[in-house]
């Protein structure tokens, strides 16, 4: 394996202590099955997952529990056998404290799996085989992300990939979970990077590393004699300096290249993938393991038995605690995630989601809670610190002043959380908080902007119908008339042949009473207006004519079913109901015309039937 040491730094970043050491010293181990687990069904960016299972079915490991449309979220899998208990929204560990819909599976102890397809022998199989083995593995990105990996390989796969970069930075204090994964299974690492190298065909293949793990390093450098990526892969070996694992600073440090603001790597020609993502995929594909599990450190001054383990999906949190021997005096917080990303949970009753890298359980001393937020005094230090170079206090006043149009334009977007602004800040301002909540405001303005427009168009197209409809009533109203009119005088006409013995022409009387009408449309095989003038319309041609307006009143039917649909569809666009109700409006013209054929024909073939015989 070649291996190149960086030296070129990205711009901020910081360097916090790193408390690695409390995790990485244990090997790492399986925790025991639980006998309960809650599956929230909101465990990846994308779509609420929809269960396919019912209170009270028997599953088994693996099984499939809750579907995603292809393209839209992730799979979710049973994660023990046993029964579903229920199906109903549980408290979800996330920052917003909301509830979720959540699976809740009783444990029958046995772990027994689902008869899932495996690949061992990948390299003999189809593409077509390894993605559809992929697509229902419910894989997402581990390192925290938690965007669907079928996506991301999708669109890969599409736009073309020269670079593929594995993530083994682990930039974030305390976390060690890739740390332990890599020295553990350093093979099963090399097979999902040759895995996805088949898939996406990369020009180059890139794993960035921080120094601060020569073990895991060390244990690829091992697995990776004699394999076919010896000459292939190259191992960056990283100074340790947060946030490196971040994308966009990765791909900087890899390859120099920057992701411009508000552009995606793949534009650039290049993917990054977590290592535990790696393992996840290769699991899925050779041993037919949807994603069911996930490597969680369990670290902290407040657990006296740190280390990393094997937990399985939807596990609670206090199960786990329990295993790292958590000391309830001296806890002050729990978090998911390092510090510097993570977020607090107020109580131990939630349960392992794919995204739950690290369960962080601190003393008021290790890391204190911030002290009173003071004014900003214009330090600097967190621009300085800003790996994206943005404006953290700039950022900060537009967001605490309500301005958050404007913090949009100083490129809100583009701020990935990684607090390290809020970490050098002296005046302890909870600066990402306030960033978090200028970006909520602005999504809820976006929402709200769509639901208007959305409502303009309804109020806009109802208008238009009603108008529509009044003169179409006007016109049939006129063709009344002008129809019972000409019958008035069909009949004088006729009253005064009767007592006027001289024969009249039948077919000038025919001509004279019939309503001209445009030919019928693909139903009636000669036009009726020929056919009444001729005084042969006949019952064929009348039925013709009938179900013509029948089938028409049908479309019309659909069309405003389907506009109606759209109306309470909330991922609908205007450009979508703009289309729709155009189709309707085209729809009811027909049937308009349909109408006015038929009732032409009918008024000509009753003038002909009172004419006198001849
Ligand atoms: S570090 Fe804090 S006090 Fe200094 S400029 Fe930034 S927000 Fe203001
Ligand atoms: S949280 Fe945002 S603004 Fe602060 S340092 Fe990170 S990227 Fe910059």
């Amino acid at each position: 394996m070649i291996q190149q040491t960086i030296s070129r730094p990205f711009h901020g970043g910081i360097h916090p202590p790193e408390h690695k050491h409390l995790s990485n010293q244990a090997p790492l181990r399986t925790a025991p099955l639980p006998e309960e687990v809650v599956l929230s069904l909101v465990q990846h960016a994308g779509r609420i997952a929809e269960p396919i299972v019912q209170v009270g079915d028997r599953v088994q490991t693996g099984q499939l529990l809750a579907g995603c449309q292809s393209g839209t979220g992730a799979c979710i899998h049973a994660s023990i056998s046993g029964e579903v208990i229920a199906i109903e929204p549980r408290p979800m560990a996330h920052p917003s404290g909301l509830t979720a819909p959540s699976i809740v599976i009783r444990s029958d102890g046995q772990d027994s799996r689902w008869p899932w397809p495996t690949l061992p022998d990948w390299q003999q199989a189809s593409d077509q085989q390894l993605l559809a083995q992929l697509e229902h593995a419910g894989l997402v990105g581990l390192g925290g992300a938690t965007f669907p990996t079928w996506i991301k390989l999708e669109g890969a796969r599409k736009h073309g990939i020269r670079t593929l970069i594995i993530n083994a930075a682990e930039c974030e204090p305390y976390i060690t979970a890739d740390d332990l994964l890599m020295r553990s299974r350093p093979e099963a690492l090399l097979e999902g990077i040759a895995l996805l190298e088949r898939l996406l065909q990369p020009e180059q293949l890139l794993l960035g590393i921080e120094d601060n793990k020569p073990e895991a390093l060390q244990a690829i450098a091992q697995a990776i004699a004699g394999h076919a990526l010896e000459s292939r892969l190259k191992a960056c070996v990283l100074p340790t300096r947060y946030p490196s694992g971040g994308e966009k600073q990765l791909i900087q440090l890899l390859t120099g290249q920057e992701v411009p603001s508000g552009k995606l790597p793949i534009d650039l020609g290049i993917l990054c993938q977590n290592v535990g993502t790696l393992v996840a995929l290769r699991d899925a594909v050779v041993l037919g393991q949807p994603l069911i599990e996930r490597v969680v450190t369990l670290t902290g001054q407040a657990v006296r038995n740190p280390g990393n383990w094997l937990v399985r999906l939807g596990t609670p949190i206090s199960q786990l605690l329990q295993l790292a021997e958590a000391d309830p005096e001296q806890a002050e917080r729990l978090i998911v995630g390092g510090p510097m990303m993570g977020f607090n949970l107020d109580s131990d009753q939630y349960h392992v989601t794919k995204g739950m890298n690290c369960l962080l359980l601190t003393t008021a001393e290790e890391l204190p809670l911030p002290g009173p937020e003071q004014p900003c005094i214009r330090c600097g230090r967190c621009e300085d610190a800003c790996p994206v170079r943005l404006l953290p206090q700039q950022l900060y006043f537009y967001a605490a002043g309500g301005a958050f149009d404007k913090a949009e334009q100083q490129q809100l977007a583009d701020c990935i959380e990684c607090g390290a602004c809020a970490w050098v800040c002296p005046s302890e301002i909870p600066l990402v908080q306030y960033y978090r909540h200028a970006k909520d405001q602005l999504i809820r303005k976006r929402a709200d902007a769509r639901k208007a427009d959305l409502a303009k168009l309804r109020f806009e197209a109802r208008k238009a119908r009603l108008e529509r409809e009044e003169q179409e009533k006007e016109t049939k109203r006129r063709a009344r008339a002008e129809a019972a009119a000409k019958m008035a005088a069909a009949k004088r006409a006729a009253s005064e042949t009767a007592e006027n013995p001289t024969p009249a022409p039948a077919t000038a009387a025919a001509t004279t009473t019939a309503t001209p009408a445009p030919a019928a449309e693909n139903t009636a095989s000669a036009p009726p207006t020929a056919a009444a003038a001729s005084g042969s319309l006949d019952d064929k041609q009348l039925k013709q004519l009938k179900i013509a307006r029948a089938a028409a009143a049908v479309a019309v039917k659909k069309a405003e079913k389907t506009l109606a649909n759209l109306h309470t569809t909330p991922d609908a666009t205007p450009e979508q109901i703009q289309e729709q109700q155009q189709r309707v409006e085209a729809a009811q013209q027909q049937l308009a015309r349909a109408e006015q054929r038929l009732q032409d024909a009918e008024q000509a073939d009753a003038a002909t039937s009172q004419e006198p015989d001849r």
